[in-house]
């Protein structure tokens, strides 16, 4: 699923730079990312995600190279098959918790806005503790409402990779369990490959495989 061969980036600014020599992912695996803030990770989901473009070596995504792909192309691919759940949520603020969430049918003309997808963005939203609030700006939601926000709008097309960026950072022991599971069900559900940055090491069980991004760059 995932491929990353020699993999080097830099940022245009500053002199952080994030080397890879090897990491595979196999399809449906699912993977917790743990290390230390400012080692790269979030970096590495969006190098995955296409979103960041490397400096030299190989990453392949379900077997498509996206550096290779120009810049319709890879959105289009991340829209409708990848679930990206952002660190900081990247919510459209002025829109409603169903309207964020059906965003990606919003955004791609091959994704139907139709009652499936209302529906299926209903059920999430139940299904994280915040069918109560479809209709609620997001911009007055707390952190952890739009955590919730976001994880449902990543698992909207049912994408086969997930990639989830601590998406329990902002919630409470209940809410977190919460959140996981519905992670790992859908993943199960649609034998998607899921991973996981989290600094959570109670949480680190429910993974087949942790990796910890010190060893990963060494
Ligand atoms: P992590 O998710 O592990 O906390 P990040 O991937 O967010 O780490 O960041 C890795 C490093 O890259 C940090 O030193 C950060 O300051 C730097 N960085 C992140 N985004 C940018 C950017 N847009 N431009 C320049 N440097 C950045
Ligand atoms: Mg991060």
């Amino acid at each position: 699923m995932i491929e990353i061969r020699d993999l080097d980036f830099r940022y245009g600014e500053g002199d952080f730079a994030l080397r890879v020599p090897e990491l595979v992912v196999e399809r449906g695996e699912r993977v917790a990312l743990i290390g230390p803030s400012g080692s790269g990770k979030t970096t590495l989901l969006h190098l995955i995600a296409g979103i960041a473009l490397p400096r030299a070596g190989r990453i392949a995504t379900d077997g498509v190279a996206l550096p290779d792909l120009d810049d319709a192309a890879r959105r289009e691919f991340r829209i409708r098959r990848i679930g990206l759940v952002f660190q900081e949520f990247e919510l459209l603020e002025y829109l409603s918790v169903l309207d964020n969430i059906l965003l990606p049918c919003r955004i791609s003309p091959a994704l139907p806005l139709n009652a499936a997808a209302r529906e299926r963005a209903v059920a999430l939203a139940h299904g994280v503790g915040i069918g109560e609030k479809l209709d609620r700006m997001a911009e007055r939601l707390s952190q952890g409402e739009k955590q919730r926000v976001a994880v449902c709008r990543a698992l909207l097309v049912a994408p086969g990779l997930i990639l989830a960026d601590e998406p329990t950072g902002n919630l409470d022991p209940d809410n977190k369990e919460r959140v996981l599971d519905i992670l790992i069900e859908r993943a199960q559900q649609s034998g998607a490959t899921l991973i996981t940055v989290t600094h959570d090491r109670d949480l680190l069980e429910r993974f087949e495989r942790v990796i910890d991004f010190r060893e990963l760059l060494s």
